[in-house]
């Protein structure tokens, strides 16, 4: 069985995606053919999408509030919280993940790059800060207004629309010394390029998943198997 050594200097950057809520039941983005849910992303995770059919990007992410709402933190999701636990902060969480397992499992050093699904902000940007929104949407008309008047939108990085935390994810791959990847194709943008950043570095660089990835060229370990099996007793804190 692999064991990853996490000694007493490391500092430990975590990048996760989809792959690592699949065990809750949470279906992955399937980059193969372009479906989230069985949805094609033009449709519903684009700003075009946004402009021409709201009424559909809302239907779609109320229903993965639904199905987000629904599930439960996973072994891996655990695995990432205790590890936190121990290390404090020489550990860092960066996931593309909009659902909120990882908090519900108790990791609190985290961002998400990619939005988060309980939450709205204006879709005029108009610079106020997002806000708590877990409603599942049946009718676009039931959706709130900012109160510069543009309609509340998804709190989700859209395709083609900047990443948010870029700047103190940048700073968190430079100070670390190894970093674990987690259920992730490989395939979305900036993020797959994390992997070089800290191989420039110097750090380790480690993935888990059941394939790999399609930037598994550039980790020094691929470690085969389901996030919630392989990630129980994958770490070895010295
Ligand atoms: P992806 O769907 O492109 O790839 C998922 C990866 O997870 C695959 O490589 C697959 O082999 C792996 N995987 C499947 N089951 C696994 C398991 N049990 N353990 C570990 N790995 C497993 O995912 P991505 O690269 O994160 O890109 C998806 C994009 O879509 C992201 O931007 C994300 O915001 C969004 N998305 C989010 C969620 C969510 O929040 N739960 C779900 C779907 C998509």
């Amino acid at each position: 069985m692999a064991v990853i050594s996490i000694g007493s200097e490391d500092r430990v950057f975590v990048l996760t995606g989809a792959g690592i809520s699949a065990e809750s039941g949470l279906p992955t983005f399937r980059a193969e053919d372009g479906l989230w849910a069985g949805n094609r992303i033009e449709d519903v995770c684009t700003p075009e999408a946004w402009e021409r059919n709201p009424a559909l990007v809302w239907e779609f992410y109320s229903a993965r509030r639904a199905a987000g709402a629904k599930a439960e933190p996973n072994p891996g999701h655990v695995a990432l919280a205790e590890l936190e636990k121990r290390l404090g902060d020489r550990f860092f969480l960066c996931t593309q993940n909009v659902d909120d397992l990882h908090e519900r499992a108790g990791s609190r050093r985290l961002v998400h790059m990619h939005g988060e699904l309980n939450m709205a902000h204006c879709e005029l940007d108009c610079g106020r800060a997002p806000v708590e929104d877990r409603a599942i949407y049946r009718d676009l008309e039931e959706v709130g207004r900012c109160v510069c008047g543009g309609r509340l939108r998804p709190h989700i990085v859209f395709f083609g629309e900047i990443p948010l935390e870029m700047e103190r994810i940048q700073a968190e791959i430079k100070l670390a010394s190894l970093m674990l990847v987690v259920g992730t194709s490989g395939s979305v943008y900036p993020a797959a390029n994390f992997v070089h950043w800290a191989r420039m570095g110097g750090a380790r660089t480690v993935y888990v998943g059941p394939d790999a990835p399609l930037n598994a060229s550039a980790f020094t370990n691929v470690v085969e198997g389901k996030a919630g099996e392989v990630m129980p007793g994958l770490f070895l804190v010295q």
